[in-house]
């Protein structure tokens, strides 16, 4: 179907399996430049109680029956398959206000998310449907009581209620962890873009890639849907305020403790260094930052900077070039080249903008820009919701409080000055708290004082200077690897940051018992839990014949001086603990002179080692290697060497095992203990 032939055209909702348009024709969405509606929006008729259940019971199952690598994989083919229509969602977009770059921060920024967190899934996850949280916990000095911690997919449906702002990444960022983690999602769009995601989640069920029930799409409103959510299910929500404040205390949401996760409204901060002068690159690179976030998505970006802190004796100057870089910005309809900002999203948020300037007027005079008049090349002056960037100054901004409690959700930003580092943070630290804010300054201690001053005040701090001005991400964009979300005013929650928005998704439980047990339940052998040792060498052995907790138990070694003095010249380690018997008696720490840590390593390996050809491939590391006791000349070591735990590839002939290595002295105490990180076959040759 070729939606942009057919436009205007009523929206549909994908629930229960099948695209299924509301009763009623709908509302009109207009086109943010041209005012010619794009489409028509309806969501009545709809059984909310049973999407959610067709949700809970169709699309959970299905997506935990995968495994993480195997959800890792849907999630990449899926990116993949999306790369495809990009173009045709970039033709739909520019009806949204956005420009041809607006627009890439929302398509491609929001497909480069799924492919991330499809890539974190393949390389940070093990293949398997449960995921181990921190170490063993031993509660008994014998070995027969320990805990685990494990975390589960809900077994409920995320509800993700998105805002008109970015329809695409808005969408997907949140979406791909929930499916990575195993959750089924229902999607619902803002009612004023919500054409832009449904025709993106037209091309996600047309690819066949998800499994049935994993997604759902509700265009217009969500009903009663939730009324209807229950303790495994999780809501999350971007948007204003007080619409998140009242679905955070819907009943059915307080009632079933069920998670929320609110973005809100959040006046980001900009500060401006105390040695970033006019004239330094700093400076100009402020200037620019501010700027840019000021106009792109024409300033509605949950992340863009609405307060300019500056040092006083700077501010006219930064100012003057602020004036001056917002008046190149070219104003018009985003389907034009040379376009560089379009119109806000509706004429109702152009009016909303406008009435949160007069109330910023209370506290600050406007400097740049007229709200009133904006001026465009192109686009339609009356229908179209252009207005000019527009840059409001304060000069007392620690009496103020407009300029601390309003959200002008637009190309609108107060420039406030400071004289002391301190009263730079405390001004950032008025907005209650936000999703990000950023620093540009080359000296190091005042990046210290003012960053620590504002991290428990914001999810995300970026520190902007010479060196990082060209591989900067910049302030206003959220990563998959990095958190977004912010304390206070900022909604309180938190998405993104890696395999942390994964579980967000997820329950974590202790599970305590006997080692055997545990081991059993989590797929990890832990010390305790039974193991086998003798017959076949455990290295002899592909992945479908080895088995947790099959060990090797080695013969011996004795540590000699001449072994440390061959291995000190050898290596060139000649540390003065491993050749000066008085010295290594003069450290704390040792009885004399000691074996080298690596060189207990080497003789481990050396004990464990089955030297011929065979299916384990390769050593790829170590993790958490300590030296517990020190190991004098004489002193003789044993390695047991036990399968921890086994993670065989989805899409390779090989998988990892992690072996749990103990290294002991003829005493039995642990010398060592690390695990060893080996690339196993399959199957033999
Ligand atoms: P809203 O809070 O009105 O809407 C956000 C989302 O919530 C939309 O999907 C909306 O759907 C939905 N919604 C609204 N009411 C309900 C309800 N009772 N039950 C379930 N869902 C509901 O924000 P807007 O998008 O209208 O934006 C208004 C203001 O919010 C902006 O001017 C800006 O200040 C702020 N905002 C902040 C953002 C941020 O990230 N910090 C992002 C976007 C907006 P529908 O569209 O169908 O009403």
């Amino acid at each position: 179907m070729n939606v942009m032939a057919t436009r205007p055209r009523r929206l549909e909702s994908y629930v229960h399996g099948a695209w299924a348009a509301g009763a009623r024709e709908g509302v009109p969405l207009l086109d943010a430049s041209t005012g010619a509606p794009v489409a028509f929006i309806d969501s009545s008729g709809i059984d909310f109680k049973a999407v959610l259940g067709y949700g809970r019971e169709t699309g959970g199952p299905a997506l935990r029956r995968l495994s993480f690598h195997e959800r890792a994989a849907m999630l990449k083919a899926l990116g993949q398959k999306l790369l495809d229509f990009k173009e045709e969602f970039y033709a739909l977009s520019a009806a949204t206000g956005a420009t041809k770059a607006d627009s890439w921060v929302d398509i491609d920024g929001g497909i480069g998310t799924l492919l991330s967190y499809a890539s974190k899934g393949r390389r940070e996850l093990p293949n398997t449907r449960v995921l181990l949280d921190g170490d063993v916990e031993p509660l008994s000095k014998d070995q027969t009581f320990s805990a685990q911690h494990i975390l589960s997919p809900l077994q409920g449906v995320a509800v993700h209620i998105n805002a008109f702002n970015f329809p695409c990444w808005g969408m997907l960022e949140k979406l791909a962890p929930t499916l990575l983690a195993g959750v089924p999602a229902i999607v619902k769009p803002a009612s004023q873009t919500a054409y832009l995601t449904e025709l993106m989640v037209r091309r996600i069920i047309e690819t066949g890639i998800l499994p049935e029930g994993a997604l759902q799409l509700v265009c217009g409103s969500v009903g009663d849907l939730l009324d209807h959510v229950e303790g495994q299910d999780a809501v999350t929500f971007t948007g204003s305020a007080a619409t998140g404040r009242r679905l955070k205390t819907h009943k059915a949401i307080v009632e079933n403790s069920v998670r929320f996760t609110m973005e809100a409204d959040s006046l980001n901060a900009a500060v401006l260094g105390l040695d970033a002068a006019p004239g330094t690159e700093e400076f100009d690179l402020f200037v620019k930052e501010v700027a840019r976030e000021m106009t792109v998505k024409a300033g509605q970006k949950c992340t863009a900077i609405r307060r300019v802190i500056a040092p006083r004796s700077y501010s006219e100057a930064l100012i003057e070039a602020l004036r001056d870089r917002l008046g190149k910005t070219v104003l018009g309809n985003p389907a034009e080249e040379t376009v560089r900002m379009g119109p806000l999203a509706s004429l109702d948020q152009r009016e909303e903008v406008r009435a949160r300037i007069r109330d910023l007027s209370a506290d600050a005079e406007i400097v740049a820009g007229d709200p009133a008049n904006p001026s465009i090349t192109s686009g339609d002056a009356v229908a179209g919701a252009f207005l000019n960037p527009v840059l409001l100054y304060c000069d007392k901004p620690g009496s103020a409080q407009a300029i601390h409690d309003v959200e002008a959700f637009g190309p609108v930003s107060t420039v406030m000055p400071y004289d002391t580092a301190d009263e730079a943070v405390d001004l950032a630290r008025r907005g209650k708290g936000s999703l990000v804010a950023s620093v540009f300054t080359n000296d190091p201690a005042f990046a210290e004082e003012v960053v620590l001053g504002l991290a428990p005040f914001h999810g995300r701090v970026m520190i902007g200077n010479r060196v990082s001005a060209k591989t900067s991400t910049g302030h206003g964009s959220p990563l998959p690897g990095l958190v977004h979300g912010g304390p206070g005013r900022a909604g309180g929650g938190e998405e993104l940051g890696g395999l942390r928005g994964v579980k967000h998704y997820m329950q974590r439980t202790a599970i305590q018992g006997a080692p055997t047990l545990l081991s059993a339940v989590t797929g990890r052998w832990l010390p305790g839990a039974e193991a086998r040792s003798g017959g076949e060498h455990p290295f002899r052995k592909s992945l479908a014949e080895l088995k947790i907790g099959d060990q090797l138990v080695t013969g011996t070694r004795t540590v000699t001086l001449e072994d440390i003095e061959h291995f000190a010249h050898f290596t060139g380690d000649t540390f003065y603990a491993h050749m000066d018997e008085e010295a290594a008696r003069a450290n704390p720490f040792f009885d004399g002179r000691v074996a080298h840590g690596y060189l207990i390593v080497s003789f481990a390996a050396g004990l464990f080692v089955d030297p011929d050809p065979g299916p384990v491939l390769a050593n790829y590391g170590v993790d958490n290697l300590r030296f517990l006791t020190p190991v004098n000349p004489g002193d003789t070591l044993q390695v047991q060497l036990t399968c921890k735990d086994i993670n065989p590839r989805a899409s390779a002939e090989h998988g990892e095992v992690r072996w749990d290595c103990r290294v002991t002295n003829q005493t039995g105490a642990t010398v060592a203990q690390y695990d060893v990180l080996t690339m196993v076959a399959k199957t033999r040759e």
